[in-house]
């Protein structure tokens, strides 16, 4: 691990104006709300900057598929006449946000990164889309993808790839690619991805961001285009933990929309963040996430974390949780189990793309033709992939086996919070990798998501925090807390961030260097 870089850390994520020497996309989403509904700040300046921005840097980064300026600076124009008629404005009022392209939105495309979607509007709102509006957040446009979220890079994208703005030679992480870049970019103080096996953590943790996969249920996937239904599940993507808080309470909760929402009151996310206190907590280190698959550096800045975590007066134990092992093989049956079925409705019938109905040909062939069109190889290969592990005579041996290792997954993680409060773990392997290194590699392409994935099997929640630098590229944390115990993440979150901060800086470029 290398120190981190002192010119380009100085401020990243100022809490004021002029802390921010006036360029306010530096600020924090905290910060930038505070301002706008001081007065000192309008969210028409605010749009404007982070549009002036995307302006400048996204023909290298390419964060977004959709850009709507104007919808944007409607939405900011309602906020500051809000504003000035003297009404309460919400803790995120007038803050842009950049939307993973894979949420429903009115007015705006959604691709899902596919051909297959290519031009297609939604009829209607997702719900996070909703409580996004509604709490006056700005939509800056949609956020480029892997194809249905399938993928570790955002190589899958049809659209092409995200670059990562710490080196724009190398991936963003992946699926939410592009959401991550954005606001790493300083092009959004915010962003929505989604996680079905580490897609809001990975990303986040290669390009040094906080990001959270929220207890499963606890936000509605009402709107959000399904890739595995029973593991999906959209969360924040931030700078700090306090603004990941914040996004997080803005669109959790129980949505009637969702069968699979859960009633249940929000946790305390905002206030754990500030709390800044972990005397006393019990962290656990999982054994079977570390070791020699590990890079050096990567290793490095997890000890070094948990030698801070020690210093901040948390008890740390080791934690062994045996069936982790056998987590990637069955997220490999079961998400693509659950996307063969859930992709079989885009039939050139109903979305999208419709290749080949000239008169003659028959359903099936126009059905044939536009997914051997609009589908790329990786979403081929795991609905191939999935509907032989469904077929009738290996159900049983591949399926109804990977939902057991899913159960004595979930056995392990109960049997470790009987012990402590808290998991850890690195978020990822190694930092981010270059551009085409695993394209045609699926497997190495897999093991991006090793740290994360069992969370998802066991429906907890999960955050991904920046904790230092190997070889100048962003190193994550993971935290893992037990379902609907998300305020943990933000406690044990809120409290290294600070620490780590004091001592070194926000670990956050501040201008990208090729940017
Ligand atoms: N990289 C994993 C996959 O390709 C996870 C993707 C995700 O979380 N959406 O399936």
């Amino acid at each position: 691990m290398t120190d981190h870089p002192t010119s380009p850390v100085s401020q990243p994520a100022s809490t004021s104006v002029g802390a921010a020497g006036g360029d306010v996309t530096r600020l924090t989403a905290a910060a930038t709300a505070a301002a706008i509904a001081a007065g000192e700040l309008s969210a028409v300046e605010a749009t404007q900057a982070a549009l002036e921005r995307i302006a400048k840097v996204d023909d290298t980064i390419h964060a977004f598929l959709h850009i709507d300026g104007e919808g944007a600076l409607a939405a900011a124009r309602r906020v500051d006449q809000r504003r000035a008629a003297g009404e309460a404005l919400g803790p995120l009022a007038g803050v842009p946000l950049a939307l993973k392209d894979v949420l429903a939105t009115r007015g705006m495309p959604t691709t899902c990164g596919s051909r297959i979607l290519e031009g297609w509007q939604a009829p209607y709102d997702a719900t996070v889309v909703t409580r996004l509006r509604a709490a006056d957040v700005v939509l800056l446009g949609k956020a480029n993808m892997d194809e249905f979220a399938m993928g570790s890079s955002t190589e899958n994208s049809a659209y092409g790839p995200t670059r990562n703005p710490w080196d724009t030679t190398r991936i963003p992480g992946g699926s939410s690619g592009g959401s991550a870049a954005a606001v790493a970019a300083f092009e959004a103080p915010l962003a929505i991805g989604t996680d079905t096996g580490g897609s809001i953590r990975q990303p986040a943790a290669v390009c040094g961001l906080v990001g959270v996969k929220p207890t499963y249920g606890a936000v509605s996937r009402y709107g959000l285009v399904a890739f595995s239904s029973s593991l999906d599940q959209a969360g924040p993507l931030a700078r700090t933990v306090g603004d990941a808080a914040l996004l997080h309470a803005a669109i959790a909760g129980h949505d009637a929309l969702d069968s699979t929402s859960v009633d249940v009151p929000v946790p305390p996310v905002v206030a754990a963040a500030a709390r800044r206190d972990v005397r006393g907590m019990r962290v656990g280190v999982v054994r079977e996430l570390s070791g020699d698959g590990y890079d050096p550096g990567v290793r490095a800045a997890f000890a070094a974390a948990v030698e801070t975590l020690t210093e901040l007066g948390a008890e740390i134990v080791e934690v062994s949780c045996p069936h982790f092992t056998y987590a990637m093989p069955a997220y490999y049956l079961i998400a693509p189990s659950e996307c063969s079925s859930n992709l079989a409705r885009f039939d050139a019938m109903r979305f999208g793309l419709r290749l080949g109905d000239d008169g003659q040909a028959g359903a099936e062939e126009v059905m044939s033709r536009t997914r051997e069109a609009g589908f790329g190889p990786e979403v081929k290969r795991r609905i191939i992939l999935g509907t032989y592990a469904l077929s009738s005579g290996y159900y049983d041996a591949y399926y109804g086996q990977a939902q057991k290792v899913r159960t004595l997954i979930s056995r392990d993680f109960a049997a470790a919070y009987e012990q402590v409060d808290v998991l850890i773990s690195p978020t990822t392997p190694t930092p981010a990798f270059p551009i085409g290194a695993k394209v045609d590699d699926p497997v190495a392409m897999y093991l991006s998501d090793l740290c994360t994935i069992p969370s998802n099997l066991a429906g907890g929640p999960a955050m991904s925090l920046p904790v230092g630098l190997a070889d100048g590229l962003p190193v994550g944390l993971q935290i893992m807390a037990p379902t609907f115990a998300d305020d943990r993440l933000y406690r044990v979150g809120g409290a290294l961030e600070a620490a780590l901060d004091d001592r070194r800086g926000h670990p956050l470029l501040d201008e990208a260097p090729a940017l």
